[in-house]
């Protein structure tokens, strides 16, 4: 019986997913990395750990494996393998597709992470049977990924639907790519990190650290601390300010939030759907519906899974 494997690269952690052809998941493992960008070979030294992991737990060996899916964020060439820019890469235009290849001597398919989210919605979750949807994903940056006319929309140079780095002030906050303004440094962790710290006094983050920041940000506004509220409350007007502008934009029947971020119900209060409305040309009669759907990094890593497996049946289909 043949295999695919899909993987979910992320700053913090990598998630590996082990699926038979039929779609089922047989096994997955996440492994925690320190948080540095890094050189293409430092990343492919943790995959290639990972995927020792994952075979390990399911007893198999990559012989049976026909097919690699890999999501990671930035500017991906999906079908060159070669990424263009990516937060988790020290440097540009890398040819990690045929980098993994030869390491692994197994089919690899690069893509963009949200893209691989939005087609595990599409094959597997919300998404099913809708003609038009976006999903648009909150941690560490800001995502999205858009299904049109049933088909995963995906421009021409890999740089579509990066609306983490649309623009939302001019000259406004810096944001991990080196631009300023972009929605991300709004809205995404190190946003919330950057504006937490300085609503309770914590000590800025390269002292107390990123994660403990942002817990014991997570921590204070579930427990109602109105300063660490306001943070989210001001996150979440930018979230409905990017939404909107998806809506006009796309006009989809629907658009899927996730990510880590929104698994916390303050990050969605009632209040984002009431602003993206205020916002929107339709005003109260919004006709885009709005759902969180959060299963964490696996689903990320499933829709690398279907990635992989679209390519390896299509090619088996085709006698290649
Ligand atoms: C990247 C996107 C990615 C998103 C979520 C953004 O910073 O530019 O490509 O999809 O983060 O990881
Ligand atoms: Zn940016």
């Amino acid at each position: 019986a043949g295999y695919i494997i899909g993987i979910k690269l992320g700053d913090a952690q990598h998630t590996a997913a082990l699926a038979d052809f039929t779609g089922t998941m047989v096994a997955d493992v996440t492994i925690r990395h320190a948080r540095n960008s890094r050189s293409m070979a430092d990343v492919l030294d943790e995959i290639e750990t990972l995927i020792e992991a994952l075979l390990d737990k399911a007893g198999m060996q990559l012989s049976a494996v026909h097919g690699i899916g890999v999501g990671m964020a930035g500017i991906i060439g999906h079908e060159t393998g070669i990424v263009h820019w990516s937060p988790l890469l020290d440097a540009r235009d890398q040819p990690f597709g045929d980098a993994f290849e030869a390491r692994l001597g197994r089919p690899v398919f690069l893509e963009n992470d949200a893209n691989m989210l939005t087609m595990a919605e599409l094959w597997f979750g919300a998404g099913r049977g809708l003609r038009d949807f976006a999903v648009v994903t909150i941690e560490n940056g800001v995502g999205m990924g858009l299904v049109l006319d049933n088909q995963l929309y995906r421009g021409s140079f890999g740089m579509g639907l990066e609306l983490g780095h649309t623009k939302v002030q001019m000259d406004g906050a810096l944001c991990r790519c080196g631009q300023r303004g972009c929605l991300e440094a709004y809205l995404s962790d190190y946003a919330l990190v950057r504006e937490g710290a300085t609503a309770l006094n914590l000590a800025p983050e390269a002292k107390a650290g990123f994660q403990v920041v942002l817990s014991d940000l997570l921590k204070e506004a579930q427990n109602g601390n109105i300063a660490a509220r306001k943070v989210f409350q001001r996150a979440g007007r930018f979230l409905a300010l990017g939404l909107s502008n998806v809506i006009h934009l796309f006009d989809p029947a629907l658009i899927i939030l996730s990510g880590d971020r929104m698994t916390h119900d303050f990050m969605f209060e009632e209040t984002v759907v009431e602003d993206v409305q205020a916002l929107c040309l339709s005003r109260g009669q919004m006709p885009c519906q709005i759902k969180v759907h959060s299963g964490g990094d696996l689903d990320w890593a499933r829709g690398a899974t279907a990635r992989a497996l679209s390519e390896v049946t299509h090619d088996l289909f085709n006698g290649d």
